[in-house]
């Protein structure tokens, strides 16, 4: 049914004068008149489809609809403050079409101002006259009530921001969000990637981040990033603390705007300080610099990464006292050079000399947004049950799956998978769009786990020393 539609039946509703919010009864859409008829709350069915609340929400209503977001622990906080005077400064930072958002300590731009008061008869006060706000937020025994002035005072509906431990009270039971509120999570590289897993995190609820990239957004980015065309050019760090900010308001996120394999000692403290690494860059050097704090540090870490225009992928865990990084991929790959781009690839020798500049850039492209997103979302739900740990929720009853730690996926029957059979006809043999585990065995002279490692606390030490951890 068209907008313009429903717009004419919800005239004839009123012009047959049906009052929903009085009423014992549903109003359904009988296409056989082609008219409204009312039904009894409740019975059910082949009688149509039930508008009520479409009515009355609504087509039918005749009012504008004004309505103010506001955070609740900022209502606690203005209340506290209006003990001590008659009104606290209040900004409007955002207005769109007839929704406003009010903040008490804003971060942005304000758009308009207004203020806090516990007094109502300050609304009775001529506006213009005594202060020319247009909003007003009225506080009274933890209660906020918003007026807006528009030819007088209109009272707005309120939408209320939960505080920082109710934010995620409805992921109770799957997470334990009392849990993930203290815990911290590294990011290295805000790739496609990275930028995924940073937000995913944030909606579960993890209220710290440390976020390294030292990029910036290109137009290239967007078609598998997060960040939208505003924000080409901006550092990603700033770009991914903001995504973050906006799903989880009270989460604290610290940037790192540079280059990890530039600043061992850096990386090192910062390890030392999560409690968990993703690590989502593109090359194979910071993996390895990654994987050596991570031993040494004794930190869980999170591998993924695509390959090759994402026709597939792979995500390994690393855990203290397990297989690291360097017993899954082998000591040779520490010389290898990642193939980021079309020079590396065509000295690497996977992209032969005769093929086109054009079919060149294509072939190291990373690939399908949605084919990089089911393997985001495994190093998600890894990193879940790590921070979960010991503790039973819907989450960490993963455990008993997640067995292993190292994990393939793939896309496409290309390449890699190219003799992969199609699904429905694979019988035991391996097929795409499935996860499957692998057991990764410790190699007894790797040279970042293999050996023993002395730990040295000095962080100045482990970083500028990093070549020789295995002692
Ligand atoms: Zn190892």
């Amino acid at each position: 049914m068209t907008t313009e539609q429903l717009n004419g039946l919800a005239e004839d509703v009123r012009n047959q004068g049906y009052n929903p919010s009085a009423s014992m009864k549903d109003l359904v859409y009988d296409p056989v008149s082609g008219e409204f008829k009312q039904i009894r709350k409740g019975s059910t069915a082949d009688e149509g489809e039930v508008v009520t609340e479409m009515t009355r929400k609504g087509f039918a209503a005749a009012e504008p609809h004004l309505i103010a977001c506001l955070r609740e622990d900022e209502v606690r906080q203005a209340e506290e403050l209006l003990h001590e005077r008659d009104e606290v400064p209040a900004y409007v930072f955002r207005r769109d079409d007839d929704v406003i958002h009010i903040r008490l300590n804003p971060e942005e731009e304000v758009f308009s101002t207004g203020f806090f008061t516990s007094d109502p008869r300050r609304l009775e006060q001529d506006p213009v006259a005594f202060h020319s706000p247009d909003t007003v937020i009225l506080v009274e025994n933890g209660e906020a009530k918003v007026f807006l002035q528009d030819g007088g005072w209109k009272e707005a509906e309120l939408m209320l921001i939960p505080s920082a431990e109710n934010m995620f009270s409805r992921s109770k039971g799957i997470l334990e969000v009392g849990v993930l509120r203290d815990k911290r999570v590294m990011i290295v590289g805000l790739g496609s990637f990275g930028s995924q897993i940073a937000i995913e995190l944030a909606k579960a609820g993890v209220g710290s981040f440390a976020l390294m990239d030292f990029d910036r957004v290109e137009l290239h980015n967007l078609s598998r990033h997060t960040a939208t065309v505003n924000d080409l050019g901006r550092l990603k760090t700033n770009v991914i603390e903001e995504a973050i900010l906006g799903k989880n308001p009270y989460a604290k996120v610290d940037k790192f705007p540079v280059d990890i394999n530039a600043d061992l000692p850096l990386l090192y403290e910062e390890v030392g300080r999560a409690d968990l690494v993703i690590c989502a860059t593109d090359n194979n050097t910071s993996r390895f610099n990654l994987s050596k704090a991570l031993v040494e540090k004794g930190k869980v870490g999170i591998f993924g990464r695509a390959i090759t225009r994402a026709e597939g992928g792979d995500v390994f865990r690393y855990r203290p006292g397990g297989p690291c990084y360097c017993c899954l991929v082998g000591e040779g790959d520490l010389q290898e050079e990642e193939i980021t781009d079309v020079a590396s690839a065509r000295r690497d020798g996977r992209i032969a000399a005769y093929v086109s500049p054009e079919d060149a850039e294509a072939m190291v492209q990373v690939g399908l947004s949605s084919d990089i997103e089911p393997i985001c979302n495994m190093m998600v739900k890894l990193a879940l049950v790590e921070l979960s740990r010991g503790r039973e929720s819907g989450i960490s009853s993963l455990d008993g799956e997640l067995v292993w730690d190292y994990y393939m996926w793939a896309n496409r029957r290309e390449r890699h998978y190219g003799n992969w059979k199609p699904m429905p006809s694979a019988g035991g043999m391996p097929t795409i769009l499935r996860w499957y585990g692998a057991r990764i065995e410790k190699e007894e002279g790797c040279p970042i786990c293999g050996k023993t490692i002395i730990l040295d606390d000095s962080v100045e030490d482990a970083g500028a020393d990093y070549t020789g951890l295995s002692l």
